[in-house]
């Protein structure tokens, strides 16, 4: 017997409603149906902004101790059902339950972090004596919110990414809409429950769920909408800051994320760093490894071991508690990737291990020798792939690390307090992880890049600082 598949409600000026034209959402392991959300049009996002407009009044006039209270609320609700949130994570992404509980687990901190950060909107005094003219004032500025955030988020942390964007909004007095990629809507439904449930009142947040061809104009141009938050791929980046016209645009992209590994590193450390950078999430992940400098010497012993390791990862059912690594968000994903390693091979790489797909699954791959000219080596793979390269000396890293037109964060492995300054210095990225790979985070750090991987910051207190503008008083005496 068939299983009927009930719908779920997207919420819009504090009421879930429904749609006749739905959108599927699907298990990528198995192509199961997990359920339908409404399709959203252009009139729908329209009334998101109207109700928002009413959601911003009252956010601003929400004093500081409910805005803390309820997103203390909402951090209990997601610890108190985290295994709901990781279970739905794991559903409609392609993490593991592991990874799944990771991100849940911190989601609960964005929020947390956010209820801290509310509490610390400052200003300053400001002397206005320091010109000639202008003696006998006092006066100072405060931060007030913006008004109404727009809030554009990808598949691959279907949750903590949203939180990234919610949390600051509503500790800074803001109202906020929020539209979810297509293909994982659930788990930002999932969180506006949270907020419902922890007392946030009604048309300070909407998540409108839809496709983001048909309804993202419309967020994304209109007047009232004070700031687009997105974060995505470049080239939406680039569209939307087209068209977003005179409005805030924060804007966290893609990378192709280097790691450097210098003849003194502790090479173990750096190669069990690095493959965890580099497969995580399916390599889905915007601060992935996707290319490593090696130093010639150690260059054979690196490459040894990483592959070794690499041929540890157990892929499989991302239900499964043992399994280190799950499917692609999609096998049209998995072909792309398969496709662009074929390219490099074509072109004279070397594949070291994996190359191999089944449906949605691509084998965690190693490659080197690859040259310039293929797509791999220059562009954002977004997969379970790494580039393995050997370099002469630090100065040949940076400048091969350099060479693309990404900055999200960057590692180096060296035991050398000059070498890690200088890449530090030198290294055009919005963050360096000195005897870390790439992929280290943490929620309340500033994150974010140069080039094209982004503009502005977030990291709760950054992205309050995005969503907010200084107001300046003066007494004249
Ligand atoms: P994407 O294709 O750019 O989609 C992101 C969001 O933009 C989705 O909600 C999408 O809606 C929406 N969208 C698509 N076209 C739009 C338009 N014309 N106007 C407004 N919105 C539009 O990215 P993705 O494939 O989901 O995510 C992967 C990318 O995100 C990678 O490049 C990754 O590096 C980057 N990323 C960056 C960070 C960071 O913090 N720097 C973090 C995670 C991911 P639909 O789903 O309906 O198309």
């Amino acid at each position: 017997m068939m299983t009927k598949v009930t719908g779920k409600k997207m919420l819009i000026g504090g009421k879930w409603v429904d749609r006749e034209k739905t959108m599927e959402v699907h298990d990528p392991q198995d192509g199961t149906l997990i359920t339908t959300v409404p399709r959203a049009n252009v009139d729908d996002a329209l009334y998101a902004i109207e109700q928002a407009k009413e959601g911003a009044a009252v956010a601003a006039k929400m004093p500081v101790h409910e805005r803390i209270a309820i997103l203390n609320r909402v951090a209990d609700y997601i610890e108190e059902n985290k295994e709901k949130f990781a279970q739905m994570i794991a559903s409609e992404g392609s993490k593991t339950i592991n990874e799944a509980r990771g991100e849940a687990a911190r989601a609960t901190q964005t929020i947390r972090i956010s209820a801290e950060e509310a509490r610390r909107i400052n200003g300053e005094t400001i002397p206005f004596d320091q010109m000639q003219g202008s003696e006998n004032r006092v006066g100072y500025y405060y931060r007030f919110p913006i008004g109404i955030v727009a809030a554009i988020t990808p598949f691959n942390d279907p949750l903590n990414l949203v939180a990234h964007k919610v949390g600051p909004a509503i500790a800074s007095g803001n109202a906020i809409i929020v539209k979810p990629a297509t293909m994982t809507p659930l788990s930002a439904l999932l969180l506006a429950e949270a907020f419902e449930e922890a007392g946030l009142p009604d048309k300070v947040l909407s998540v409108i769920t839809g496709s983001g061809g048909e309804i993202g104009d419309t967020l994304v141009t209109h007047p009232a909408i004070r700031m687009v938050s997105f974060t995505g791929g470049l080239e939406t980046g680039e569209e939307i800051a087209r068209k977003a016209g005179v409005k805030k645009v924060g804007m966290e992209l893609g990378s192709n994320s280097p790691v450097i590994v210098l003849k003194d590193a502790d090479l173990a450390d750096a190669v069990e760093s690095s493959v965890s950078g580099s497969f995580g999430a399916v390599g889905q992940n915007c601060i992935g490894v996707q290319r490593v400098y090696i130093q010639e010497s150690v260059y054979e012993q690196f490459k040894d071991e990483f592959v070794a390791k690499t041929k540890q990862i157990k892929v499989g059912n991302k239900k499964d508690a043992s399994t280190d690594m799950g499917p692609l968000i999609s096998e049209k994903e998995a072909i792309r990737i398969e496709e662009w390693v074929q390219e490099a091979v074509d072109k004279g790489a070397t594949l070291l291990t994996g190359g191999k797909r089944e449906g949605a699954f691509y084998h965690p791959t190693v490659l080197t020798n690859v040259p310039s000219n293929c797509q791999i080596a220059h562009e954002e793979i977004f997969g379970p792939v790494v580039l393995l390269y050997t370099v002469e000396d630090l100065d040949e890293a940076i400048e091969r690390s350099n060479n693309v037109n990404y900055g999200l964060q960057a590692g180096i492995f060296t035991k050398n307090i000059d070498h890690a300054f200088a890449a530090i210095q030198q290294l055009d990225v919005g963050g360096i992880m000195v005897n870390d790979s790439s992929d280290y985070r943490i929620d309340g750090m500033p994150f974010g890049g140069v080039k094209g991987s982004g503009l502005g910051r977030e990291g709760i207190k950054f992205a309050i600082q995005e969503m907010t503008e200084p107001k300046v008083v003066q007494f004249k005496l």
